[in-house]
């Protein structure tokens, strides 16, 4: 049984000013007794307390708090109880057993990659061992350790054109309780395939994608070190020691909206020197944008709720109402309760910016690391429910969007009337296969698909409630010579160039922008462009002497690749809130004009 010390400093027993948090590594679990628990919390929270994931109790609010941040706390007159002191994972397991020996439970870092590596060996043919940080990441985190994630479907090695659906958990490596959720979730699946029925179709229907722990360098730490450690492990190199960020406030969408992480490198809820900085959040952003998951489910503990959409941004309305009635189902098969989430800069709210609307953040369990048995309990009474759920979940409204002449898949933009997204997120049809997926609530939709190069098509769709309506659009050509600029955007800094309907007989091209403009745009004097120093270098360039095309960009002087050309992600980052104007140029035998197409803006 857990031992519970307490402790009662200062005898103030009223709401005091809360000074901003002095940081430092976290030290002590704590309660703060207030009579206004609500009030108490969110002034924690604004002032870089680490108090975000967790429940505000009857009478007191809960954290995770520095020496230093208690020494603050005490000055300032709080009633705080000492409820748990950091200690490392192994002596915590060991001291609860009654002493010394580690007892059989939860499993360390290497425990769970081998027995992901077992349950792949085992079943081949629907399980499969991917290192995130590898195929979608930079390589690997900042101590060189890899993100595993196991792939499970029915014929496992192939990539089929089917709902992905993600299960993480452990951003924040003190909730040891949730990778058993993960790893169970995988036993449980294979295990059951091919005699339950709603297991069999959940795997032959959808690609499985679970990846236990996203903090590996973390979760090693808290195993080692220090089990209240809730960041990553890289130096924020500010020269006070301050090591890590809080990967779940690190993410680009939101990252600097006012409900995003704290500022200050020491908080145990730091944001990051920038969105997206840390290796775990970018190999998420590759992998969130590679595999298109229609469904995510990201698992922290702890406050038995499932928590859900934007809590100081805008949201379309349909959109809001299809996510609260869904999370009400996994509310439902879970015996938790709705609430909205805490803060932005989260991999749910990224996931909803880039791919769909079906994503929530179930708070597991009443504490990071409960009994062994009492997290088993929970998973088999409350989580595999709740996964069982997600994987149930029809995707309302599917289809491809392809090339009525060729049958090509096009990567398209999807707009629904009445649903305003208001914060720069994308819809759209993705490559290799054209498939789009909209969560919507039941009911007539006009759907309008469009993409540069093609005639828009706008259909009237009949979303049924409860099942999945399909509906294909083929795109005939607009006949216009179109340059297309896309980017993520949100400092992100990537961007596609691509040109549709290229005039017959050209053989030489190339495309010419201009930066940091505030003119209107197509109203500058060269081909529509402002010119400036870029533009006139631009066309001082002498296109490459074979080739359709040829780009002329000032972040690689001399590179003329074919198109489509992709800038890598970062390139652009020091152009975040500026506009660039692009026009492409045909031009044909001995260079001879051919045609422009019309400017167009990004901005970033
Ligand atoms: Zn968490």
């Amino acid at each position: 049984m857990l031992r519970r010390f307490f402790v009662v400093l200062g005898c103030a027993t009223v709401l005091l000013g809360q000074p901003p948090s002095p940081g430092g590594p976290p030290s002590y679990r704590v309660e703060i007794a207030s009579a206004s628990p609500d009030a108490l919390h969110a002034i924690m929270e604004s002032r870089g307390y680490d108090v975000s994931c967790l429940a505000i109790g009857p009478g007191f609010v809960r954290a995770v708090v520095s020496v230093a941040e208690l020494a603050v706390l005490e000055a300032a007159g709080h009633r705080v109880t000492l409820v748990e002191a950091a200690q490392p994972m192994w002596a915590k397991l060991a001291s609860r057993s009654g002493g010394g020996v580690v007892p059989t439970g939860y499993r360390d870092l290497a425990t769970i990659n081998a027995d992901l590596a077992t349950l792949a060996a085992t079943y081949p043919g629907l399980c499969q061992v991917v290192d995130a940080a590898a195929e979608y990441g930079p390589g690997a985190t900042f101590e060189g350790r890899s993100i595993t994630v196991v792939k499970i479907s029915d014929n496992v090695s192939i990539d089929e054109d089917e709902p992905e659906v993600l299960f993480v958990s452990a951003h924040h490596c003190r909730e040891v309780v949730t990778p058993e959720i993960g790893v169970s979730l995988a036993e449980a699946l294979l295990s059951g395939y091919g005699t339950d029925p709603a297991i069999t179709a959940a795997v032959d229907g959808q690609e499985i994608w679970i990846a236990p722990v996203w903090n590996p360098d973390g979760y090693e730490y808290v195993w080692t070190t220090n089990n209240l450690w809730r960041k990553n492990r890289k130096p924020s190199g500010n020269g006070n020691g301050d090591v890590g960020v809080d990967l779940n406030r690190n993410y680009p969408f939101g990252w600097d909206y006012t409900c995003g992480g704290s500022t200050n490198p020491g908080s145990q809820t730091y944001r990051g020197i920038a969105a997206g900085s840390e290796e775990e959040t970018q190999t998420m952003v590759g992998f969130l944008r590679a595999r298109h998951f229609t469904k995510m489910i990201d698992f922290h503990s702890f406050a038995e709720q499932v928590r859900r959409g934007y809590p100081c941004a805008a949201m379309p309305t349909p959109v809001d109402d299809i996510s609260l009635a869904e999370a009400a189902l996994l509310a439902a098969a879970s015996s938790y309760v709705v609430a909205p989430s805490c803060c932005l800069g989260g991999d749910i709210h990224q996931h909803m910016a880039e791919n769909t609307a079906y994503t929530f953040l179930p708070e597991t369990h009443t504490s990071f690391q409960p009994s062994y048995v009492s997290a088993l309990t929970e998973i088999q009474t409350n989580l595999l429910p709740l996964c069982m759920t997600v994987l149930a979940r029809p995707v309302p409204l599917t289809g491809l969007v392809t090339d009525a002449t060729s049958g090509a898949p096009i990567a398209a933009s999807i707009d629904v009337d009445g649903v305003v997204w208001q914060n720069g997120e994308r819809r759209r049809a993705h490559l290799p296969n054209g498939r789009y997926n909209q969560w919507l609530p039941e009911g007539a939709w006009s759907v309008t698909v469009d993409a540069p190069g093609y005639a828009p098509l706008t259909r009237t769709v009949n979303v049924a409630a409860n099942a999945t309506t399909v509906e294909h659009f083929a795109l005939g050509p607009s006949g216009a010579f179109e340059l297309e600029l896309s980017t993520y955007g949100w400092g992100v800094g990537d961007l596609l160039i691509d040109l549709h309907g290229i005039p017959p007989g050209t053989t030489e091209g190339f495309t010419l922008f201009s930066f940091a403009t505030t003119q209107t745009v197509g109203a500058g004097n060269l081909f529509g462009l402002q010119p400036d120093f870029y533009t006139l270098q631009g066309l001082l360039s002498p296109p490459a002497p074979t080739g359709l095309f040829h780009w002329v960009t000032p972040f690689l002087p001399g590179f003329f690749p074919a198109a489509p050309f992709s800038l890598p992600a970062g390139s652009l980052e020091t152009l975040s809130g500026t506009s660039v104007d692009g026009v492409g140029i045909a031009l044909g035998p001995a260079f001879g004009f051919l045609g422009a197409t019309a400017p167009v803006r990004i901005t970033f």
